[in-house]
């Protein structure tokens, strides 16, 4: 029994062809390599349009890149709450949310859980931070050296950059 069977292209394929899933009794997904692989590609493909259109609808740059939006979302870790990601779990957060004027960009991204990401939804990350029991002081401290390694400045100033946005949204009454 040297071939499994693959449900998408319904065909049966040699186990070295299979996509491994450690969690499944045999060792491999009902997929071949090659379907998985096409599925990730179509999804990133959705996943990268989608923010594009947000982008145009909030009139913000636009200016990621498919490979730059694929290495953020291949991180295997939420940068808020630091739990493992993986597949369908795994998404791209814009940190300034492009609601409030943040740019579709490398500088304006990272890697978050689909709860994180859903939980901060538009608010200023400095506020995320506040509310959520998850982002930790030390989280945030990750966050912040992480984060301005990709912006200009220090941890400190991009902190203080963050808590302004935080208080000029919150001062506006959003
Ligand atoms: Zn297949
Ligand atoms: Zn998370």
């Amino acid at each position: 029994m040297n071939e499994l069977y693959c449900r998408n292209c319904d065909k049966w394929k040699p186990l070295n062809a299979m996509k491994k899933e450690k969690r499944n009794r045999s060792g491999y997904m009902n997929m071949c390599n090659q379907c998985h692989y096409a599925k990730y590609k179509k999804n990133l493909r959705i996943r990268i349009d989608n923010s594009r259109k947000k982008a145009d609808e909030y009139g913000v740059m636009n200016v990621l890149l498919k490979a730059e939006f694929a290495e953020v979302k291949a991180k295997k870790r939420c940068i808020y709450c630091g739990n493992e990601i993986s597949g369908f779990n795994s998404t791209v957060d814009h940190v300034t949310p492009m609601k409030l004027g943040g740019p579709n960009a490398r500088a304006n991204v990272v890697q978050a859980c689909r709860s994180c990401n859903s939980s901060k939804n538009h608010k200023p990350v400095y506020q995320f931070y506040l509310e959520s029991e998850t982002f930790t002081d030390e989280l945030y401290a990750a966050f912040l050296d992480e984060f301005s390694q990709r912006n200009i400045g220090t941890p400190e100033q991009l902190d203080e950059v963050l808590r302004q946005q935080y208080e000029a949204e919150v001062g506006a009454g959003a």
